[in-house]
């Protein structure tokens, strides 16, 4: 089969479309990657090359070894990414050690694979290792709304889990863990890929302030829906604090019936 016949990379393909008409991905911002399953690596492996070059990853990430990513490219934009995706995506392989990629499908006039990449692998490592496996996308986005609130909100996990849960009440439901957040750092480096994987540990939303948001999901409809959930919420709380801020809240009792009713377990931190 060829990659684009297949369902992961169409599924790829039509969330870069879903997540550009939400007005996330100016000019070549963001970037998205999905660890394609073992028997959908065996479907397409024959419309892979095994001449590019391995090339540094810049961290070891023994976990991944051997894994392969449908990636973004680096410099391009999600909006061509479905209409030119052999130009636009990547496959990449990961070596024996963790340490090394090349890329075996895609951008096929030049490039590199996005230049979050150790950020991403950083993260699928920390995300595999917590959900048995089940997590498979890391996605990155600059939602306007999420940014606005990293000059305003204080930079702290706890403000900002419990600010957006008390906008929509199915937010603790959708990211019952809460959010995390890193200070404004270059982008691109291992420096942040450390330091969000660290919270990815915890969450499965990172803010990056004053640059956008990261979130790790089991499928590509689980990590929309929870940036659309989120970016939803910060846009609520724009308009709460626009208005001149809360008259009245959910209280943290209401949270922890809520969290009964709906089965989920609420950060205890985040409801004091
Ligand atoms: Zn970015």
């Amino acid at each position: 089969m060829k990659v684009l016949e297949s369902k992961f990379a169409n599924e790829f393909l039509n969330m870069a479309e879903r997540c550009f008409s939400m007005g996330w991905h100016e000019r070549n911002g963001g970037n998205m990657s999905y660890r394609i399953r073992p028997e959908e690596v065996a479907e397409v492996r024959g419309d892979f090359t095994d001449k590019n070059p391995w090339v540094e990853i810049g961290a070891a990430i023994p976990s991944m070894a051997g894994e392969f990513f449908m990636v973004t490219g680096s410099g391009k934009f999600f909006q061509n990414t479905k209409s030119q995706p052999e130009d636009a995506t990547a496959i990449v392989e990961v070596d024996g050690a963790g340490e090394n990629y090349r890329i075996v499908w895609g951008l096929v006039n030049g490039g590199r694979p996005t230049s979050e990449l150790p950020s991403h692998l950083l993260n699928h490592a920390v995300k595999a290792a917590a959900t048995g496996g089940k997590n498979r996308v890391i996605y990155h986005c600059h939602p306007v709304n999420v940014i606005a609130l990293s000059y305003v909100l204080p930079l702290e996990d706890a403000v900002w889990s419990r600010e957006l849960w008390d906008t929509m009440t199915e937010c603790p439901i959708i990211f019952p863990a809460g959010v995390g957040v890193i200070e404004w750092m270059v982008p691109g480096g291992r420096e942040i890929g450390v330091a969000s994987s660290e919270k990815m540990k915890t969450y499965d939303v990172i803010i990056w302030a004053h640059h956008g948001m990261f979130v790790s999901g089991e499928d590509f409809d689980m990590a929309f829906g929870l940036a659309h959930t989120v970016d939803k919420a910060a846009d609520i709380l724009v308009k709460i604090i626009s208005m001149g801020g809360r008259k009245r809240s959910i209280s943290s009792d209401d949270f922890r019936r809520l969290a009964k009713d709906f089965g989920v377990t609420l950060n205890e931190d985040f409801l004091k």
